[in-house]
């Protein structure tokens, strides 16, 4: 599956590597009723995706732009925009903790042989996310994504997100080889795979629900190595 011109496999965070521990949906409803309010996991997950769409909207408009503020900024927008009637401040403040602690979270259950077995290849192994630095804490708190922690490109840290061009110089920078010597592999179409092919790279897409058309893609991540 792997080309014998790649140098570097990245890899996103967030669908890819990293999954939320349970549905974000009840998690933001377990943080709200804290605060008075029970909405529905319908209505959650509505206002969710909306107000998520519209941040999209506004990081496309900026080129892609982004920083620490801007991620808190998108993160306190989206809780006040999915729970109008509570206290956002507050709400915010306790989800944004939550996701930044290990407990929220859950490694691809193949992720630590996959790294190692790539890194035996003599691979550059990494992780590009649009995440904030929350993700370097993460990186160290689990021991099968920590050996990728010093090739670990965070959107905020380098000014721009995916699928902005400069987001992925900063992944060849940190490769150390050229964008058509690196794979890149992600769950997300525009972000990953549009995002990386256009800077000149290799892109898989990991679509464990088969729902893409076409494309160079992956149901198991082991299939980078064994198919
Ligand atoms: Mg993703």
């Amino acid at each position: 599956m792997i080309d014998p011109t790649i140098q570097a496999v990245f890899f996103d965070a967030v669908g890819t590597l990293l999954f939320p521990r349970s549905p974000v949906s009840q998690t933001y409803a377990k943080a709200a009723a804290k605060f008075g309010a029970i909405p529905s996991d319908e209505l959650i997950r509505h206002a969710f995706r909306e107000a998520f769409a519209r941040q999209e909207k506004q990081d496309f408009r900026d080129g892609w732009k982004t920083d620490e503020a801007r991620e808190r900024g998108r993160w306190r927008t989206i809780v006040g925009e999915v729970f109008p009637e509570t206290n956002a401040d507050a709400c915010f403040a306790e989800l944004w903790e939550w996701f930044g602690q290990p407990a929220a979270w859950m490694v691809q259950a193949e992720a630590g042989d996959l790294i190692r077995e790539l890194r035996s290849r003599n691979l550059v192994v990494g992780m590009a996310s649009n995440f904030d630095s929350r993700l370097f804490g993460l990186v160290e708190a689990f021991p099968e994504l920590t050996p990728l922690k010093d090739h670990c490109v965070i959107s905020s840290d380098v000014g721009r997100r995916k699928p902005g061009k400069e987001f992925f110089a900063a992944v060849a920078k940190s490769a150390g080889v050229p964008a058509e010597c690196i794979l890149f592999v992600g769950d997300d179409l525009r972000n990953d795979i549009h995002g990386a092919t256009a800077a000149g790279m290799q892109a898989i897409l990991f679509d464990p629900d088969d729902r893409a058309d076409g494309g160079p893609r992956i149901r198991k991540l082991a299939d980078l190595v064994t198919v």
